[in-house]
């Protein structure tokens, strides 16, 4: 592999917390920044390409931009420009598509003619325009309310976070439960952030654009846990290296699991392609009542592709992560919460050691806050030098 010597920082994984912060070593620091990918291409899970029938898929399940953070979304259109896309999520209960968030459409669809009178009496209590976690709702003391929150209860959250986090709804976490309120307005957008949208030509592109940089060296199909060690000090083929080291991948197996493993989600994803112009109303349909599979996504609906005749459709079928499997989801809860303080302890023993996203962080990062932090551990490391 040859010196590492000759590199100021070695970044691991290319997603977009490794993209993000090696592109700001290297321009703004100045810094020779050497990045290793496991994978045989860069983004990460952000990841597109092209399938066989032509379509630009995800391959490693939907990625929608979406932010209120000016500085990261200035930042990402230097390396791309955005389709004006606005994410609109239907759960198909028994064959409806209903709006999710479960908003007033939604209300409509679900009561018909008793849709006026419960909306009344949430307007009543909270201004038009409020996101109301779904476990408030359940607290009402009105019996209608009540009524309604129990059906948004079992036919949206219920069956759909069971098959995602694969334990009863109760004790799956109120702060990711409430990244999907219930939405007291008629718009129907997953997301009201102030920025959204697609990657014009690709997520991939703007990575390449990203790493493409003199000071920048990509090597993919690299895997750095059979490269790097930890003594006194952060070894890379048994040599100490003094430089800045970005790890984004999973801090468990870096340490070989060394005080146990740490729960995550994987994901299985079914892929299809379809001989028809389009297969469901919109890009993502949640699946809260039925079918193995939590979501559909039809890639053409995202990103905006004109091809017709065909479209490709992806399936996702959460389970947990075993040996093998690539994590996605970081399980959060008290225990495992506990368990990752012990690696991170172990991590901050290395002063030139920055864990950062949403694995190395055990975190669930959306993929602005990733940008916003390797922003941050950038800018306190190249004003440190
Ligand atoms: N959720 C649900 N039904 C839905 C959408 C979301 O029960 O139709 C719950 C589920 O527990 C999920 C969480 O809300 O894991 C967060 O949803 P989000 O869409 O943010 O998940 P992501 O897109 O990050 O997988």
């Amino acid at each position: 592999m040859g010196s590492f010597m000759k590199y100021d920082a070695i970044v691991i994984g290319c997603g977009l917390a490794g993209a993000v912060s090696a592109r700001e070593l290297a321009e703004r620091g100045g810094k020779k920044v050497l990045l290793l990918e496991r994978r045989d291409h860069i983004g990460g899970n952000a990841y597109d390409c092209f399938d066989d029938a032509g379509v630009l898929i995800h391959k490693y399940g939907p990625h929608i931009f979406h932010t209120n953070n000016e500085r990261v979304y200035n930042y990402l259109c230097r390396f791309t420009e955005f389709s004006d896309y606005m994410h609109t999520v239907t759960a198909n209960i028994h064959g409806e598509f209903v709006p999710v968030p479960f908003n007033f459409n939604s209300i409509e669809k679900v009561y018909g003619d008793r849709a006026e009178a419960l909306k009344a009496k949430l307007l009543e209590k909270y201004p038009e325009g409020t996101k109301i976690p779904i476990f408030e709702l359940t607290q009402q003391d009105d019996p209608e309310l009540i009524e309604l929150a129990n059906y948004v209860f079992s036919n949206v959250f219920a069956h759909y976070t069971e098959k995602q986090w694969g334990v009863p709804i109760g004790e799956v976490s109120r702060e990711t439960l409430s990244r999907v309120p219930v939405f007291l307005s008629y718009d129907n957008r997953y997301f009201q952030d102030k920025f959204q949208g697609m990657p014009k030509i690709s997520y991939t592109s703007m990575f390449e654009r990203m790493l493409d940089h003199e000071n920048i060296e990509v090597r993919t199909g690299v895997d750095a846990a059979e490269l790097i060690s930890f003594g006194d000090d952060i070894l890379f083929e048994g040599k100490p290296f003094s430089g800045t080291v970005i790890f984004s991948g999973a801090l468990d197996e870096l340490f070989s699991y060394e005080f146990g493993r740490l729960p995550y989600r994987t994901l299985d994803f079914g892929f299809e392609t379809h001989a028809c112009d389009g297969f469901q109303p919109n890009a993502t349909v949640n699946y809260t009542v039925d079918q193995p599979y939590t979501r559909i996504t039809e890639f053409k609906k995202l990103t905006g592709q004109q091809i017709d005749g065909v479209t490709t459709i992806m399936k996702e079928f959460s389970r947990a992560s075993g040996e093998g499997d690539t994590p996605y989801y970081a399980i959060l809860n008290e225990e495992n919460l506990a368990l990752y303080a012990q690696y991170a302890k172990k991590a901050e023993k290395y002063k030139n050691f920055y864990p950062l996203g949403r694995l190395a962080e055990y975190r669930y990062y959306n993929m602005d806050a990733i940008v916003a932090r390797a922003l941050e551990l950038s800018d306190g490391l190249i004003e440190n030098k």
